[in-house]
């Protein structure tokens, strides 16, 4: 099985069980590598509630380091899913390149003030305009490629959460200028499985979007987003499937910040 590059924990105050047990279930699976990328902490004061704190940093690092050293056959990578919004690299751009990572998720999880994929606020999708609320997504995720600081970017098209999309031509045109931003980042974008979980009930990005990706020549990774041991390596058939369908047949290895590729079995 393909290693999970996307997996929380607790530290996060939003995912269950422990550690331990995600381990356990990536072993079970049998997985020979696998990746913690919890929430990063923001010391500016962005979304705590979601988030681990500066101080608990740490203890992430040396729990993380313990588990690795609990499971030797399993390579364990030490990864972060750190937001991106107006004003965050005044903290990331030094934070990160001090911090030990072997590869940083990059995630757009608000418009403005608006948590958009936050069950909390489903419904302001009703009272938007969905294209201009898309529109602004890619404008963001385009930026974050722009920074610079991030290696993946996380779940692509994360507004087809709960099942609000502006018709599928305008979706692809306005993701165009972004992909391009990616690739000229060269980062990756990862199959994120967690949508199969959601309204949505489709992968991260969709098959057109992950088709976009291959013709820019983007490296794929894959991650099932767990925020509790069982999600572990979530419905990964399917997600590797989906790449083979798109044209891929590499994936990428990540290890303190750099990037190899190998086949996709
Ligand atoms: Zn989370
Ligand atoms: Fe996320
Ligand atoms: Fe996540
Ligand atoms: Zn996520």
């Amino acid at each position: 099985m393909v290693p999970d590059y996307h997996v929380h924990t607790p530290f996060c105050k939003h995912a269950q069980g422990d550690l331990a047990a995600y381990v356990d279930r990536a072993c079970h699976l049998g997985m020979k590598e696998m990746a913690f990328t919890d929430h990063a902490p923001a010391p500016d004061g962005y979304d705590p509630t979601n988030r681990m704190d500066i101080t608990t940093f740490q203890n992430y690092l040396v729990a993380i380091r313990s588990a690795a050293e609990a499971r030797p056959k399993l390579r364990i990578l030490l990864g972060i899913e750190a937001d991106y919004y107006p004003g965050c690299d005044r903290f990331l751009a030094s934070w990160l390149t001090d911090q030990p990572f072997d590869f940083v998720i990059g995630s757009v999880h608000y418009l403005g003030e608006w948590g958009f994929d936050n069950a909390a606020y489903r419904t302001v999708w009703e009272t938007v305009d969905v294209t201009a609320a898309w529109a602004q997504y890619f404008r963001q995720v385009a930026a974050m490629a722009r920074l610079g600081l991030y290696d993946v970017i996380g779940h692509l098209d994360l507004p087809k959460k709960f099942g609000f999309r502006p018709p599928p031509k305008d979706l692809l045109e306005m993701a165009g200028p972004a992909l391009d931003a990616v690739a000229a980042a060269q980062m990756a974008v990862e199959v994120n499985t967690s949508g199969l979980r959601r309204p949505c009930a489709e992968v991260y990005p969709s098959l057109d979007l992950l088709r976009m990706c291959r013709d820019r020549e983007i490296p794929i990774c894959f991650g099932s987003d767990a925020h509790q041991p069982e999600e572990v390596g979530y419905a990964f058939h399917q997600a590797v499937d989906l790449a083979r369908t798109a044209g891929y047949r590499h994936r990428v290895v990540l290890c303190r910040r750099r990037k190899q590729y190998v086949p996709l079995i």
